[in-house]
């Protein structure tokens, strides 16, 4: 199968900023593959181990699968899974005595290609008619949108310094550019990925009620994960799109 060349050949992963609305758009092959995803093969342990070296997706993707997620069930828990283990693994990886080293950083390097990226070079066709209306409700955005504006007041607050001035973690994607990760990324990871397990629990049957900060922490670890260009360009286009277009 060909790989992606944007995860597994470059030494650096970039912040998705989409340029213009479009870029949020997803294709069918794109949707075709999430939905398969979404429905099982996430689940799957040799997919499990893929995910684990390739830390998830690449940015865009680990974005939009996040949406195909939201538009496509009512709530994200696969994703929110998913993260809260990739979280607390991103964590434990760069745990260590003293501040966290380039060498621990150099190891949230994808060592494997992003399974969307691979399956649209595979295919290489428009992907399949069936998931028409399956694409068109990933490209509104709806639900993602709400949840974003929802949560808008916690992950803003603990976004990327370098992505949106808040005062959170610095993303992995500009850690990999080499900016300083501070002293205490390990902790702060940690305790998202708690926020994460606990979202996870709210979503269960007799699951907790979810706080505002753990209906945050999804957003912070996808952001963390991806930059987090996506939030804003997302609400961005929402508010300039005919409101009879919403539905
Ligand atoms: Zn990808
Ligand atoms: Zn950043």
């Amino acid at each position: 199968m060909a790989l992606a060349k944007t995860e597994v050949q470059g030494e650096e992963v970039a912040p998705w900023w989409p340029a213009d609305p479009g870029d949020l758009d997803v294709t069918l092959a794109e949707v075709k593959q999430m939905w398969w995803f979404l429905d099982g093969s996430i689940m799957a342990v040799h997919v499990r181990h893929h995910l684990w070296r390739s830390w998830g997706f690449c940015p865009r993707h680990t974005w939009l699968q996040a949406v195909a997620d939201c538009e496509l069930r009512w709530r994200p828990m696969s994703t929110a899974v998913l993260y809260e283990d990739l979280t607390g693994r991103a964590a434990h990886t760069l745990c260590g005595p003293g501040r966290v080293t380039p060498r621990r950083v150099r190891r949230l390097r994808p060592k494997e290609s992003c399974f969307p990226c691979d399956y649209v070079l595979a295919t290489r066709s428009d992907g399949d008619g069936r998931f028409g209306d399956s694409r068109q409700r990933v490209n509104r955005r709806q639900r993602t949108v709400d949840r974003l504006l929802e949560t808008r007041d916690g992950w803003e607050r603990r976004s990327c310094p370098v992505c949106l001035g808040g005062d959170g973690p610095v993303c992995r994607p500009h850690l990999l550019r080499g900016v300083d990760p501070g002293e205490d990324l390990p902790d702060v990871l940690a305790e998202l990925a708690g926020r994460l397990r606990y979202l996870v629990k709210s979503m269960t049957w007799k699951g907790p009620t979810p706080k505002p900060e753990t209906e945050a922490a999804l957003v912070e670890s996808l952001g963390w994960f991806a930059g987090w260009g996506f939030p804003v360009a997302a609400i961005d286009a929402a508010h300039k799109r005919p409101k009879k277009g919403r539905h």
